[in-house]
């Protein structure tokens, strides 16, 4: 506390980022980021911008990547909007079109940044509480609300709601601006982009951080209505705009362009889920069914949080969330087939079995 800050400064309960080591050596397994770097077309690509036109300003909407986004998913430049990360595009998004006199909706148990952006921008919102197993039924958002907002799949349960669903959510609301936030869409879900034509409400807000491998990069964007993506815009031009360097733009170019490296590295992570979620099943976790790359498990004898201890002593850190429903289970990103295996033997050694 300070006397300095601003009353806002002062209330904020800020969002918590997974930690992010500095020991080598560590099984990292806590914030879903993919185990495989970028196509190796992105470093050439950097390479070549590492000139004295660094000196100039990047196009304020990154001109270049926003063009190949448009083409992989068949839109216009001017249904993309891009910022410094997803969470930035949602911090966009929450301001400028989910902020009304009616309460924001999102699930109970869901992406953590989101009631953080709320307290931020002095959005009033509901969480709707996900059914007893963690899926989420949309004829629970048939209520008054300013907007809709979750993962599909959902985060931190993996659980991957259909498009059928995500239809009827559309047309229950057509007054609302429904968000789907798909981070981990690419890892077997199917994508909500094609609706964008016959509803102006759906915003679809996609990342770079976790199939793409580009985490470090900061690259998200958001697709929808022209309508949607100019109130972003509006918003982005009287924050910063310039959100993308030359590089993360380049480097996004170079990683939606080599299609092959992306769909080899997805479907080697799918794999390893599949088998990961085998082994923890030997083990006698819960494993809920998971459409990201990672799963959520609960041990029936072992508390979540004296597993996680166990972990860390073992070079191995997951996720924890400390919230009521969700104590008992951990959050385990899918690594190498090497890392899996780690995580596998420590776990047998650990439960005796
Ligand atoms: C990782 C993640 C993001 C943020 O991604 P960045 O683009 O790295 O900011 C947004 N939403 C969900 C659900 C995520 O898991």
């Amino acid at each position: 506390m300070s006397k300095y800050w601003s009353d806002l400064v002062s209330q904020l309960q800020p969002y918590v980022p997974g930690e992010q080591p500095d020991i080598a050596n560590v099984t990292k397994l806590n914030t879903n980021e993919t185990p495989y770097g970028p196509s190796p077309q992105v470093a050439s690509a950097i390479q070549q911008l590492l000139n004295d036109d660094l000196r100039l300003y990047p196009p304020p909407n990154a001109d270049g990547l926003r063009q190949t986004i448009a083409d992989y998913y068949q839109l216009d430049p001017k249904q993309v909007f891009l910022g410094n990360g997803s969470d930035e595009v949602l911090a966009h998004v929450f301001n400028g079109l989910l902020k009304k006199s009616e309460p924001l909706l999102f699930p109970d148990i869901s992406y953590s940044f989101y009631p953080v952006f709320c307290q931020l921008y002095g959005i009033s919102f509901e969480q709707i509480p996900l059914t007893e197993d963690l899926s989420l039924a949309v004829e629970d958002y048939s209520r008054p609300n300013g907007g809709i907002i979750f993962p599909n799949p959902n985060a931190p349960t993996g659980r991957l709601l259909g498009l059928d669903a995500i239809e009827r959510l559309l047309k229950d609301n057509p007054d609302s601006v429904v968000v789907i936030d798909e981070a981990y869409i690419d890892f077997g879900g199917e994508t909500a982009v094609p609706l964008i034509e016959l509803y102006a409400n759906l915003l679809v807000v996609q990342t770079m951080s976790k199939s793409r491998s580009l985490a470090g990069m900061r690259i998200g964007y958001a697709m929808g209505s022209v309508d949607l993506i100019e109130g972003l815009e509006r918003i982005k031009n009287s924050f910063n705009s310039y959100p993308l360097g030359h590089l993360p733009i380049a480097a996004g170019m170079a990683a939606f362009e080599d299609q092959k490296y992306f769909k080899d590295t997805c479907q080697r992570v799918i794999n390893s889920r599949d088998r990961l979620t085998n082994d923890l099943l030997n083990l006698g976790f819960e494993v809920m069914p998971s459409a990201g790359n990672f799963i959520f498990v609960c041990h029936a004898d072992k508390a979540a949080e004296e597993l996680v201890l166990s972990l860390r002593q073992n070079g191995i850190i997951v996720r924890h969330f400390k919230q009521p429903r969700i104590e008992q289970f951990l959050r385990v990103t899918i690594g190498t087939k090497k890392q899996n295996e780690h995580l596998v033997s420590v776990l047998t050694f650990l439960l005796g079995s």
